[in-house]
């Protein structure tokens, strides 16, 4: 009877480690389905893709040029090319997906509601992550801004970075647009894109932020906080300069000529004669 009954507690025990597994392996594939490319940051990505549209993009435009559609860089190429264009941040704390109409306080929350519920809306065919390209966009200066890096600074490669320059350069002339700029213009191009990233990769300049790394919306803030803070300053000033020193003189007790020149006298004397001017209150030291 013993022996029946350890048998089917055994027979139970491995029945419920099989649907276990079964269980665990098809959540897997769920999440996997759900989000195939999650292997692709997108906080790291973003921060290629800010420098793109900062420097990169806008050299192009200047010059009524696009880069070359084989160009790894290019705008259409990017992963969540589709998502980003159809973010909406209407103030700083309010970020609306442009699919459903569902706001949300940061664009973290937002990228992960693009994870759970756009999935679909991810670029299909040649696709590139943009987070691939951090070694040359130097993402770690700009995650870490802040950050005192000396350790980094003192056990920094020339000889390593000198190669990520040259990937860098590489990867630069391979977005140029053929055959539509005379050599010159080309030159004057490429020297442009590659200024605000493969100049920079060397020991010396790697950790230099763009001086114009404040966001807008930190700019109208300060410069509408900044006046009201000042004004709110002087008030507050003038309050305790009225409390304190200016001389209100009590009519009542003017009558003996010592109370008065008590009251013109000196600052030491004011103390005991001279009242607030609402409320006749003594001043306090
Ligand atoms: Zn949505």
């Amino acid at each position: 009877m013993v022996f029946h009954k350890n048998k089917l507690l055994r027979s139970w025990i491995i029945l419920l480690y099989y649907l276990a597994s079964a269980f665990f392996f098809q959540l897997m594939h769920c999440i996997q389905t759900t989000n195939p490319h999650n292997h692709c940051s997108r906080p790291l990505s973003r921060i290629v893709r800010n420098q793109l549209i900062e420097q990169f993009y806008n050299a192009f435009q200047v010059k009524n040029q696009e880069p070359h559609i084989k160009c790894p860089l290019h705008s259409s190429r990017d992963l969540y090319s589709v998502q980003e264009e159809n973010k909406i941040q209407e103030y700083a704390s309010k970020w609306v997906c442009n699919f459903c109409g569902k706001a949300f306080y940061s664009e973290h929350y937002l990228d992960l509601h693009f994870d759970n519920r756009h999935g679909d809306q991810l670029l299909k065919g040649s696709t590139v992550c943009l987070a691939d390209f951090c070694d040359i966009f130097r993402c770690d200066v700009f995650r870490n801004q802040g950050k005192d890096n000396f350790w980094e600074k003192k056990l920094c490669k020339e000889n390593k970075l000198t190669v990520r320059k040259k990937r860098c350069e590489a990867l630069m002339r391979s977005c140029l647009p053929k055959g539509n700029l005379s050599v010159e213009e080309e030159f004057k191009l490429f020297e442009e894109i590659s200024s605000n990233t493969c100049s920079l990769l060397n020991c010396k300049d790697y950790w230099e932020l763009p001086s114009s790394e404040i966001s807008p919306w930190k700019v109208v803030f300060y410069a509408v906080v900044t006046p009201f803070f000042f004004m709110a300053l002087i008030v507050y000033y003038y309050a305790i300069w009225d409390y304190y020193y200016v001389d209100y003189p009590q009519y009542s007790n003017i009558g003996s000529r010592e109370e008065e020149e008590n009251v013109s006298g000196g600052y030491g004397s004011r103390s005991t004669h001279l009242r607030k001017r609402y409320g006749g209150r003594t001043l306090m030291y």
